[in-house]
């Protein structure tokens, strides 16, 4: 099959120099990506920091910090698969501060993580978080009437910084939640028989002791916080104060509103601008890691800070 009589292979269809055998249709290259908020299972991601590099590769990110929740602990594991990868690499960290009696998240990028410092911060916040996942399991026996302490050690068995997404997946795999969110909406949000308050340390506090041990401190998804215009620009300015650099301006679930009020302040307040995806699970689809590195107009990316990430 596929020969002449002359015993010589077939001519192919088209010319080679006119069509080289088994190049794939033309596409329009995949731009490179960047991600400089992401979570393992190291926090509250679901995937180890070598799978969530992988997933990574796939989308074509060209430059990743993994930056969990209070913890650095999957920084070399997510640094030895980036290098295996391809992909630059920043060690990040996503601490937990208050303000105002809010929580807000402040991402360091460039992390110094052998600092003592901030080695200090986080060992403290990890012992208050577990002591918050067993007073929440309290909670959730005394006034929920639920099998609160086996939810509690549920969240605590897979080590790393457990968070109150451990909980709400723990009461979805004993069965009192059909998902995480209703979870957080049935048992753990304010009103509900899980919830315990929790004091962080304050953002004045925590941010100089970040920026301390790291190149870039950057104000987390500032569109989430329930704050009004006004107190929005005060915590910004505060958060600059105490040497904050930049704010991220580029997320899933930014609508456009949400874009330009946020870029406003940041070249209000002088912030540099960061992208990220904050990822946690591939199972929610529309928000895979690697976003866009372009930002809104007058505004300084902050991933140009680490053109020397390796
Ligand atoms: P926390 O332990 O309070 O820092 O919460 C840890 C994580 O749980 C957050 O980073 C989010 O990923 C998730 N989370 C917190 N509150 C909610 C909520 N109300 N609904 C869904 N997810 C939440
Ligand atoms: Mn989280
Ligand atoms: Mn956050
Ligand atoms: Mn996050």
């Amino acid at each position: 099959m596929g020969r002449h009589d002359s015993g010589q292979p077939a001519a192919p269809l088209h010319r080679p120099e006119a069509y080289p055998a088994r190049r794939p249709p033309p596409v329009a290259p995949m731009p490179e990506l960047i991600d400089l908020h992401t979570h393992s299972s190291r926090s509250d991601g679901v995937l180890s920091p070598a799978d969530l590099v992988a997933r990574a590769a796939a989308r074509n990110v060209g430059l990743l910090a993994l930056t969990d929740h209070d913890t650095v602990e999957g920084c070399d594991e997510a640094r030895s698969a980036c290098q295996a990868a391809g992909i630059r690499f920043i060690a990040g960290i996503e601490v937990s501060t208050q303000w105002r009696g809010q929580a807000i998240h402040v991402v360091g990028l460039g992390v110094d993580t052998a600092s003592p410092a901030l080695t200090a911060q986080i060992d403290d916040i990890a012992a208050r978080r577990r002591e918050r996942v067993l007073a929440i399991g309290e909670r959730l026996a005394t006034r929920g009437r639920i099998a609160g302490h086996e939810v509690a050690a549920t969240a605590l068995e897979g080590g790393g910084v457990p968070t109150r997404m451990h909980l709400a997946r723990a009461l979805v795999a004993l069965g009192y939640a059909d998902g995480a969110q209703q979870a957080f909406d049935k048992w753990l949000n304010r009103g509900r028989p899980g919830h315990v308050p929790v004091e962080w340390p304050e953002l004045n506090d925590a941010v100089p002791r970040l920026a301390g041990a790291c190149r870039a401190a950057v104000l987390a998804h500032p569109h989430r916080y329930r704050l009004s215009g006004g107190a929005l620009r005060q915590l910004a300015a505060e958060f600059a104060a105490a040497g904050g650099v930049a704010i991220e301006v580029n997320m899933a679930g930014m609508g456009p509103g949400d874009q330009d009020r946020i870029a406003a302040l940041a070249r209000r307040q002088g912030l540099a601008g960061s992208a990220g995806s904050d990822f946690h699970d591939p199972a929610v689809p529309w928000n895979p890691p690697g976003r866009f590195a372009k930002l809104a107009e007058g505004i300084s990316p902050v991933a140009e800070r680490f053109d020397d990430a390796q």
